[in-house]
């Protein structure tokens, strides 16, 4: 028997290169989900390999720059030149239908939902040591090394922010931090608060 009705929204975040894009891939690909990836919104590169609408939804600055004056994001920010943000309409549709909707987004990002949706589910994905980050960043073989310093510089500075979150799951192996983020995903779901509406209902006589 269910309980709570509304699904949940889960945030990975983390600094850029920890690994959050492959470990949201592993989460997809476990069995028996119910899970749905909100699609983010960019104005960067299409890098080689990804797909319009199932990666990103590649866009001009001005096409973001009007969503983002028309209230259509959930969340941007501009990360090393480019913007990125989550479109609104299609979170709160799924979340109303009782979808779980997984958002991969990087900590700017994640500090406005957390004030614009509290009961979310936060999880910051930290790399196992800071040269495992850095060697990341430089292994992916897409950018320059002025673009590398740069990711690895803030990422430094995002680790701090680890403590607003409300889980922190080590990526010291990708298969066991998906595990982890669905573990919590079900715990999330017996949680009290979401649950005691569901229970009072249970305990009416009929
Ligand atoms: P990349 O260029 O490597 O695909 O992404 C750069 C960073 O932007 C990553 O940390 C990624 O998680 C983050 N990102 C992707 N989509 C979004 C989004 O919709 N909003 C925010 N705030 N960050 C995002």
């Amino acid at each position: 028997m269910k309980l709570d009705d509304k699904g949940i929204l889960v945030v990975l975040s983390g600094p850029s290169g920890v690994g959050k894009g492959t470990i949201r891939k592993a989460l997809f690909e476990m069995e028996g989900h119910d899970l749905i990836y909100s699609v983010s919104m960019t104005t960067r590169k299409m890098r080689l390999g990804e797909v319009e609408g199932k990666d990103y939804f590649f866009v001009s600055r001005e096409e973001f720059e009007e969503k983002i004056k028309n209230g259509e994001m959930l969340e941007y920010a501009e990360f090393v030149g480019n913007y990125y943000g989550t479109p609104l309409k299609y979170v709160k549709e799924q979340l109303n239908e009782g979808h779980e909707v997984v958002l991969e987004i990087e900590i700017q990002g994640a500090t406005q939902v957390k004030s614009k949706m509290p009961h979310a589910v936060f999880i910051f994905i930290a790399p196992p040591s800071l040269k495992a980050l850095h060697d990341r960043l430089t292994s992916r073989g897409t950018e320059s090394e002025e673009l590398i310093q740069k990711r690895f510089d803030k990422a430094l500075n995002e680790m701090h922010m680890a403590y607003m979150y409300d889980y922190i799951v080590v990526n010291d192996d990708v298969h066991n931090a998906a595990e982890k983020i669905m573990t919590i995903i079900k715990a999330e779901h017996a949680r009290t608060e979401r649950t005691i509406h569901g229970y009072e209902k249970l305990l009416e006589v009929e």
